[in-house]
């Protein structure tokens, strides 16, 4: 097949050793650990400013000379819009911050943050011909990658821990994804995928186990900063499974910077926060480790986070030290209440990963931590309304119609 240019991509860069890979195969792991998607950014810089990228349509596509794009292939896509950057006045002086601001990736295609990176996941592997993937998933990420691969005609294999959110389920099977709930966690799942690449064809869509995710992620990065005028706030929350997320926006940052498109030298405090029901990074953070040990029996409603083993636990760690940030756990038997309020302050489809950034912040706030007067993002990775299964509902019920009790009703 003949393959396209990557528009700026010079090469793919092992994180683990710096060894360099070519982009112009498929690439998968190198030592089983992730690789960096490398970039001429002098050759961006002279091709494109910040000024024309805000001339351009309102979605991720917009920086496309940031990203691996095939030189004249259209991305496979649903619109990815930028999400919106909305201030969150009322959840912050509950929480007693004065300029906190909520990225919602809640309103992407699929509901959930996931869309970037598999947005261009999968456009890459329709660009080297792949047709058929596979996923292990804590949920968001198989449904994402069925949406995408249904879009692209490529035939999607899911496979999900047992106890998996229904809706999670239900977006895989209705977009056409053979799925399969396994027995155990997404860490059992891995495994499956792994063994069965050869035997089935597939290529494996695991969180950083093909160079392209993190390319969709780092739009998160982009985003926010030229959303605040190319100036990158104080401190940044993001709730951290695999930490795609938080490495890409890390990435961004520094492109950012190499371009001088950024206006200000300051650079954010990553935030890594888990539950203490899996909290493979925050411990490893306090233990001053660059790796993080499995953490067993791993369980938390926020299911995006049920990560116990990160195959980039390094690049997680490097990235929040690089930044002057931390790790935090927060309690578990909170999060929901969390959720619910922070919803019910600001109206916002606040999921219960996004929660135990919440939590995270009132608990650094009254440490001293995050002082009142930074500005502070946290990160809603996607819509409550994947969750129902998290929020029993016990509602009181009218049941005559014409003969409402109007004093009864509070
Ligand atoms: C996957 C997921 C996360 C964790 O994202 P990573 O970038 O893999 O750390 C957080 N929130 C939600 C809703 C998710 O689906």
């Amino acid at each position: 097949m003949q393959r396209a240019k990557l528009s700026f991509v010079t090469h793919l860069e092992a994180a683990i050793d710096g060894t360099r890979l070519p982009h112009d195969t498929i690439q998968t792991l190198h030592k089983d650990r992730p690789l960096w998607v490398r970039y001429d950014l002098e050759a961006v810089g002279r091709t494109v400013d910040a000024k024309q990228i805000a001339m351009r349509p309102p979605t991720l596509w917009r920086y496309r000379e940031l990203l691996p794009l095939p030189e004249g292939a259209g991305p496979v896509t649903f619109g990815e819009g930028v999400t919106p950057l909305l201030p969150a006045p009322r959840l912050g002086e509950e929480l007693g911050i004065e300029d906190l601001w909520i990225k919602d990736e809640s309103q992407l295609p699929t509901g959930s943050f996931k869309a970037r990176g598999l947005a261009m996941a999968i456009t890459m592997a329709k660009h080297f011909g792949i047709r058929r993937v596979a996923i292990p998933t804590a949920g968001n990420a198989g449904g994402a990658l069925a949406a995408y691969a249904a879009r692209a005609g490529i035939e999607a294999f899911v496979f999900m821990p047992r106890d998996t959110p229904v809706v999670n389920q239900m977006e895989c099977v209705a977009a056409g994804a053979k799925v399969y709930l396994v027995n155990g966690l997404i860490t059992d799942c891995g495994p499956i995928v792994r063994k069965g690449t050869e035997q089935m064809g597939w290529f494996d869509c695991s969180t950083l186990k093909e160079p392209y995710r993190i390319e969709g992620k780092k739009t998160m990065g982009l985003e926010l900063a030229e959303q605040f005028d190319w100036r990158l706030p104080d401190v940044i929350l993001y709730p951290t499974g695999g930490g795609t997320g938080l490495i890409g926006m890390w990435k961004a940052f520094a492109e950012l910077r190499a371009l001088g498109w950024l206006k200000s030298e300051k650079k954010p405090r990553m935030i890594a926060v888990q539950s203490d029901g899996c909290a493979p990074i925050p411990r490893a953070f306090e233990a001053g480790d660059r790796f993080a040990k499995p953490w067993e029996n791993a369980r938390t409603c926020a299911s995006g986070l049920r990560v116990p083993a990160a195959v980039g636990d390094f690049m997680i760690l490097d990235a929040i030290r690089e930044s002057g940030g931390l790790a935090v756990a927060v309690p578990e038997s909170k999060i929901i209440e969390a959720m619910r309020s922070a919803i019910a302050a600001e109206g916002i489809s606040i999921c219960p990963e996004a929660a135990t950034c919440v939590l995270a912040a009132r608990k650094l706030v009254a440490q001293g931590r995050i002082a009142r007067d930074e500005r502070v993002v946290l990160f809603n990775t996607g819509a409550v309304t994947k969750y129902v299964e998290t929020m029993p509902l016990d509602l009181p019920a009218i049941d005559d119609p014409h003969a409402v009790d109007y004093a009864a009703l509070g």
